[in-house]
C-alpha cells in the first residue's frame, strides 16, 4: 500500500508546489505505515524525477505519452485512478491549483473516493482522519472527517515546511491505457506569458497597487524583486488600467499566492486583494496612510511613501549579499 502523491511537471522538472505535496505525502505515509509514491505525468527529466527522493518520495511512476504532453484533467484523472488501483492507494494527494483541483475532482469520483481541498497541515489519525482545510478564502478553517475507504486531498501551499535529504528516489515507466474520449479537446500549443517567475510557486513576490501612481513608475519595485530574486503581482486596477499585465493580478478574481514573503506596496488592501494573499506566510506593507486596512493584515507595515521606502530596501538587501 501507498500515499500517491500526483505532481505537476513544469520545463522538465517538479514544480515547488508539487515537491511540497510530495513531502506532506511522505509525512502521511510515515504516520500511516506505508510509502510514498509520485506519479509525473508528460515529459520529464529522469534526475528532476529522482529528486522527489530528497522530499521523501521512495518510488516515482512517469507516464511520458507524447498524448500527455498538455494539461488535460480528464486523462489525467485516468492515469491517476489507474496508478492509485496498480499501487493499492488509499491516500491520493496533490498541491492545490488550478490542474490539481480538476484532476482531484475526477479522480474522486472514479475513486468513490472523499475529497477535500485547501488543506493546511497534516491529517490528525488518532481517532478517524480528520483534515483542516481553509475556507472562507482563508479566514477561517474547518475541521472535516473523511470516512470513505480511499481519500483525495488537495494541499495548499505551506502546509507543511519541506526538509530535504540526499535520497533519490527510483524511476519506472508507467503505460496507463488511455482513452479517446479524454482527448476529445486537445492543446495543440501553449505560449506563456512571460518569463517572469511563477506567482503561484515564488518564495517572494513584490506587488504594487495604485499606490504606484502609473505604469511609468514601477523601476523601485521591479529593482526590488531583482534584488531579492522574487516575482512581482498588482492590485486589480493597475492590471485594469494596463499599468502592469493581467496575469500579475493578484487576489479574489485573480491568482490566489502563497509565497513565504509578500511585499504589498501601494496596495490599500480591500477584502478582494486579500483574498488572494492571506496564505501568504509573512506580509509586509509599504503605505503612506496610516490607516490602511493592509496594516490589519500585515506582520511588519512601514508608514511612508513608497518611493522613499522601496529603493532604501533595495540597498539594504544589495548591501547583505
Ligand atoms: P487603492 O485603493 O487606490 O489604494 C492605493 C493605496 O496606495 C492607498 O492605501 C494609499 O494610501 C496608498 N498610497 C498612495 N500613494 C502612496 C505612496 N506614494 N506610497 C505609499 N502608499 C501610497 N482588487 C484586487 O486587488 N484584486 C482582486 O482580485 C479584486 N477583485 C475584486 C472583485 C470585485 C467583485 C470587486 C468589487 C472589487 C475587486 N477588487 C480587487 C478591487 C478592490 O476592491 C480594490 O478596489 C483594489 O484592491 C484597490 O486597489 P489598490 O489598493 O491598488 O488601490
Amino acid at each position: 500500500m501507498s500515499v500517491l502523491i500526483f505532481v505537476e511537471i513544469d520545463n522538465g522538472a517538479i514544480k515547488k508546489s508539487s515537491l511540497e505535496a510530495i513531502y506532506y505525502g511522505s509525512k502521511v505515509a510515515e504516520n500511516t505505515q506505508s510509502s510514498a509514491t509520485v506519479l509525473a505525468i508528460g515529459a520529464a527529466d529522469a534526475d528532476a524525477l529522482k529528486a522527489a527522493g530528497k522530499f521523501g518520495a521512495k518510488k516515482v511512476l512517469h507516464a511520458a505519452d507524447e498524448k500527455l504532453s498538455h494539461e488535460n484533467s480528464l486523462a489525467y484523472a485516468d492515469v491517476l485512478v489507474q496508478a492509485a488501483q496498480q499501487e493499492d492507494s488509499k491516500i491520493v494527494i496533490m498541491a492545490k491549483s488550478g490542474l490539481g483541483d480538476a484532476v482531484a475532482a475526477r479522480a474522486a469520483a472514479k475513486l468513490k473516493a472523499a475529497i477535500v481541498s485547501g488543506v493546511t497541515d497534516l491529517p490528525d489519525t488518532s481517532g478517524g482522519f480528520m483534515v483542516t482545510r481553509a475556507i472562507y478564502t482563508g479566514k477561517a478553517f474547518a475541521t472535516v472527517e473523511m470516512n470513505t475507504d480511499v481519500k483525495v486531498l488537495v494541499v495548499r501551499k505551506n502546509a507543511v515546511e519541506a526538509v530535504e535529504t540526499d535520497a533519490q528516489a527510483s524511476v519506472e515507466s508507467f503505460s496507463p491505457t488511455l482513452r479517446d474520449s479524454d482527448f476529445a479537446a486537445t492543446v495543440k500549443n501553449v505560449e506563456k506569458a512571460g518569463s517572469e517567475l511563477s506567482l503561484t510557486d515564488a518564495d517572494i513576490i513584490v506587488s504594487g497597487g495604485r499606490g504606484m501612481k502609473g505604469p511609468d513608475h514601477w523601476d523601485p519595485l521591479l529593482e526590488l524583486a531583482g534584488a531579492l530574486g522574487a516575482a512581482t503581482g498588482c492590485s486589480k486596477p493597475v492590471s485594469d488600467l494596463d499599468w502592469r499585465p493581467h496575469h500579475e493580478h493578484i487576489g479574489q478574481t485573480g491568482i490566489k499566492v502563497a509565497p513565504n514573503l509578500y511585499i504589498a506596496c501601494g496596495i490599500s488592501g480591500a477584502i478582494q486583494h486579500l483574498a488572494g494573499v492571506n496564505g501568504s506566510k509573512t506580509i509586509v506593507v509599504i503605505n503612506k496612510d496610516p490607516e490602511a486596512p493592509f496594516f490589519k493584515a500585515a506582520d511588519y507595515g512601514i508608514v511612508g511613501d513608497v518611493f522613499d521606502i522601496l529603493p532604501r530596501l533595495t540597498k539594504a538587501v544589495e548591501a547583505s549579499k
